[in-house]
Order: structure tokens, then C-alpha cells, then sequence
């Protein structure tokens, strides 16, 4: 039997779906949560004929989407942000090589079009997400610029922040949302190869919030 089962419609092209990929990362009580911020908790309430919970998190929890408020007073909550930016064609560039930072000279071969949603896959996703630690690769500020310049929709990263751990550089967060393009942290791309994918990652439409977890998913 062929593996396809739908095909999803988009106004560049038609994606036929052999496989589709979570990229988000499970959420649960215990799990990493980026330092000083709230630690996820659930409360279970059964009743007579059914179960609800109640959830405590921070808006930047796990898989997540950094909207333009984030870093700027008077800037768009995550409701704002344009369904066309999140779902669509993406490419996941191989930066498993890259060890502090990855920069410009990274991004050099890749030869970055205007719109494209860029994910970066780096050593990260082999550490794992299950322990928080500070050296994690992270976007360069000066890369932050030259990928607001090329005008990208979206850039997404596999840990929990796109900006170095206490870093005074700023731009990985400002360059990029000043342009409304799109940031994703906390992906998991370990099961991933380099190359094109069908992109979709929807934050919750809490009103002009900062942020919001998200379920990201490559279809192939
Ligand atoms: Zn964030």
C-alpha cells in the first residue's frame, strides 16, 4: 500500500504527504524549562463523568513562538502573526558542525531566498532536551541581520532560546521580529535531514500575548 494518505493544498505548490514529523516537544510536569521561567504544572480534576485540568505555564514553554511583543513594548502579540508565515514550504539547514554560534559564513552556501522559513538543525538536537544547559548553539547577532536582510518569513531553532545564554547582543530576538519574521525555539529537529519540507506551527491565539507553545510539524 502507498504510504499517502491526503494532500494539502498551498498557493505555491501541492504536497503530497508521505510522512509527517513532530518537531514539537512533549509537554509535561519535570520537563526543561528555559532558567527563571515558570516551571510547567498540572493539576488533574476527575469529576463525576469527566476529567478537566488545570495548567500553569510560561508563555515561552517547550516548543514555542517568540511574537514581536517579546522584546518590544508596542510590538504585535502572537494572535497578529500571519498563518501564511507558519505554514508553508521551509528548509532545514545542516549546522550540526557549527560549535559556539551559528553565523554569516554558516549561512553562506545556503544561498537564502527573500520568504523562506529557515530551520537550523545543530548539535543541539543531539544533546537532547531533557537537561538544560547554557552552551547550547545559538543564532549570531550579526546573522540575525543578515537574515532580516534577506527578508526570510521564519526562522526556527532546536533550543529553548534563538540568543546566547545572559548575551548583551540582542539582535538574534530584535533583528528579526523588528522584520516580522517569525522565530521558533525549542524545536526538535534530531530526526531530521537537511533539505525541503512542508512546514506548520501554530501558537495558541492568546490575545497579544508575547509568546505561546506551539505544535510544529514537517510533512514530507
Ligand atoms: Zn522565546
Amino acid at each position: 500500500m502507498a504510504e499517502k494518505c491526503c494532500s494539502v493544498k498551498s498557493v505555491q505548490s501541492q504536497v503530497k504527504i508521505k510522512k509527517i514529523i513532530d518537531i514539537s516537544l512533549p509537554l509535561s510536569e519535570g520537563m526543561v524549562v528555559y532558567p527563571n521561567n515558570p516551571r510547567i504544572s498540572i493539576e488533574t480534576r476527575k469529576g463525576q463523568t469527566s476529567t478537566l485540568s488545570k495548567i500553569d505555564f510560561g508563555s515561552h514553554t517547550g516548543t514555542h513562538v517568540d511574537a514581536p511583543k517579546h522584546v518590544f513594548d508596542n510590538g504585535k502579540g502572537v494572535d497578529k502573526i500571519e498563518l501564511e508565515k507558519l505554514i508553508g514550504e521551509c528548509r532545514v539547514l545542516d549546522m550540526t558542525k557549527v560549535k559556539e554560534s551559528v553565523k554569516i559564513a554558516d549561512f553562506k552556501k545556503a544561498n537564502i531566498k527573500k520568504e523562506e522559513r529557515i530551520l537550523v538543525k545543530t548539535k543541539n538536537s543531539q544533546r537532547g532536551f531533557t537537561k538544560f544547559y547554557k552552551d547550547y548553539v545559538y543564532l549570531d547577532g550579526e546573522a540575525a541581520e543578515f537574515l532580516a536582510k534577506k527578508g526570510i518569513s521564519l526562522f526556527g531553532i532546536d533550543y529553548l532560546s534563538v540568543k546566547k545564554r545572559g548575551g548583551a547582543d540582542l539582535r538574534p530576538h530584535t533583528s528579526l521580529l523588528k522584520k516580522g519574521i517569525v522565530i521558533f525555539e525549542g524545536l526538535d529537529l534530531s530526526k531530521m535531514k537537511p533539505g525541503k519540507y512542508f512546514f506548520i506551527g501554530l501558537p495558541l491565539r492568546f490575545v497579544g500575548l508575547d509568546g505561546s507553545p506551539a505544535r510544529a510539524v514537517l510533512l514530507k
